[in-house]
């Protein structure tokens, strides 16, 4: 590792922050955090235990009463200097964060400016958290509605976007008067410690936010979500590891926001511009080296125009430079990790072997790092297991179709609903096909959706909940009606 990465690493505070102090696992453990562009150790951090994790809570309940009752105007003021100081070190956290994570620094620059907008937007929501009073049916009654924080919340985040699905939670949660205990994914777990530093530095009071990272979820996490004194988990992950969640929460009826898996349709129509179709399509699929929620996993392609747009993605694609994402002029770094280079692999392997063919890339990278080429698919059959499965890399597989209800069969026949993408130029077909879609989110002639004032979310097995926009802070706040009588 260069010298100013090393600096960059031994910047971090690897310990658990519980209670405003910074502090080693019980019993001193740790675990490795590595490089998945080398396969080399870039640190070791603190191991939480399950005492950890009940220290933790213990924290964000005895910080709650203060921080509820907290001046709306001073949890705004936070949440914009929060905001600013994000800005003013985004290059060396771009850099922390490609380390851990892989993606180029040009992409982790963009998503901690995505995460900071969180603080932004909801410095805005602290002050909008509006009730209502009004007439009841009756002329001896009025109607009073409140909003009041939820309580201490339990954050559980992924490894993908190692910043901005803990933002889009501790955003909101600052804003409505929530304390928290975050627990961001062992794979890079660096970035969340390192805005919880931040936070401490904006001046967040001791206990409204507990950082706890941990080689063992299930163990460190059962004991939280178990305490009746937790009044909320919000978890991004996996749809398997959200259905586990969910279980254990139905225990204290717990109110619960899920940000699960994805298999988003690209559609594209014969009247569409190609042109913009695949440089949407990039966006779409190239984003985070494939590893996103919101990744085109399938594209769905009028035969008139396959070839041409299957051509012209691989050309795209195909010119892409592949490597340590640190390095100038990279466009995509590694995959996560072995296992998840093996499944994108698998998947590949699947489908060539059932008759799909490769225009670019098909394989993984040999060497240090667990790199894979960008790949563009055609003649995919209907049994291939990436039309099904998440592929989490950067996969393109282009299938055709030639009717507008076969493109919205197809494009709904998921158990998933998070995103999906439509490119056309026909705006009745455009409005049509949104309303027929089951899908939480809808790119139209638009390769990215993600936007802090813009409630993100899906149906069906893609989760429960909003994260963003107005409809993002309920999340964090009940609503409590007062019966008056005049
Ligand atoms: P994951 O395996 O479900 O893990 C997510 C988080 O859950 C990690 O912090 C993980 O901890 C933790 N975890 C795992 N098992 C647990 C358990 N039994 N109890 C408590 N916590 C547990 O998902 P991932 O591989 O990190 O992320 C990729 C998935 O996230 C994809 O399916 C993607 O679509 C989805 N995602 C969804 C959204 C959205 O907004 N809808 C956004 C981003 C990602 P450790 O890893 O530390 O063990």
């Amino acid at each position: 590792m260069a010298a100013d990465e090393r600096a960059v690493i031994e910047g971090v505070n690897g310990q658990l922050l519980i209670g405003g102090e910074w502090r080693d696992a019980t019993g001193g453990g740790t675990l490795s955090v590595e490089d998945p562009s080398t396969g080399g150790t870039l640190c070791e951090i603190a191991d939480a235990t399950p005492d950890d994790a009940k220290a933790a809570l213990d924290a964000a309940c005895d910080a709650q009463a203060g921080w509820a009752a907290s001046a709306p105007n001073d949890r705004a003021s936070l949440l914009h200097d929060v905001f600013k100081l994000l800005g003013e070190r985004v290059e060396e956290l771009a850099v922390l964060m490609t380390l851990e994570m892989g993606k180029s620094v040009a992409e982790s620059k963009a998503e901690i400016t995505y995460a900071s907008e969180f603080f932004r937007w909801n410095a805005g929501e602290a002050l909008r958290m509006e009730g209502y009073y009004k007439p009841a049916g009756n002329a001896a009654s009025r109607v009073l509605v409140m909003r009041q924080p939820v309580g201490p919340c339990y954050m559980i985040t992924p490894w993908n976007f190692p910043m901005a699905m803990g933002t889009r939670k501790i955003g909101p949660a600052i804003a409505a008067g929530c304390t928290m205990v975050i627990k961001p994914a062992q794979l890079t777990p660096l970035s969340m410690l390192k805005l919880a530093e931040l936070l401490q530095d904006a001046g967040l009071p001791d206990g409204v936010l507990n950082v706890i990272t941990s080689s063992s979820s299930g163990a460190v996490s059962a004991p939280i979500i178990s305490d009746p004194r937790l009044r909320k988990l919000t978890f991004t992950g996996s749809t398997e590891v959200g259905q586990k969640l969910i279980e254990q929460s139905a225990q204290g009826v717990l109110k619960t926001s899920m940000e699960l898996g994805g298999n988003a349709p690209f559609v594209v129509f014969e009247d569409a511009d190609v042109d913009d179709a695949v440089e949407g399509a990039m966006i779409a699929k190239m984003r985070n080296v494939g590893e996103a929620c919101t990744s085109a996993n399938r594209f769905h392609v009028h035969e008139d125009i396959a070839e041409e747009f299957a051509t012209k993605l691989a050309e795209r694609m195909g010119a892409l430079k592949v490597g340590r994402g640190v390095e100038d002029g990279v466009d995509v770094g590694p995959l996560i990790d072995d296992d998840q280079r093996s499944k994108v692999a698998e998947l590949v392997d699947d489908a060539v072997g059932k008759g799909a063919k490769a225009l670019c890339g098909g394989a993984a990278r040999d060497g240090a790092g667990y790199f894979f080429e960008p790949t563009v698919l055609t003649d995919v059959p209907d049994d291939a297991n990436l039309l099904t499965e998440e592929i989490f890399g950067p996969v393109a597989p282009v299938r055709t179709f030639r009717t507008e209800e076969e493109a919205i069969d197809a494009a709904n026949a998921t158990e998933y609903g998070l995103v999906s993408y439509i490119y056309t130029n026909d705006i009745k077909r455009g409005i049509r096909v949104c309303e027929a879609l089951e899908t939480g989110m809808i790119g139209l002639n638009q390769g990215l959706v993600s936007n802090a004032g813009a409630p993100f979310g899906g149906v069906k097995a893609s989760g429960i909940g909003r994260e963003g926009g107005n409809e993002g802070i309920f999340e964090y706040l009940e609503t409590k009606y007062v019966a008056i009588n005049v």
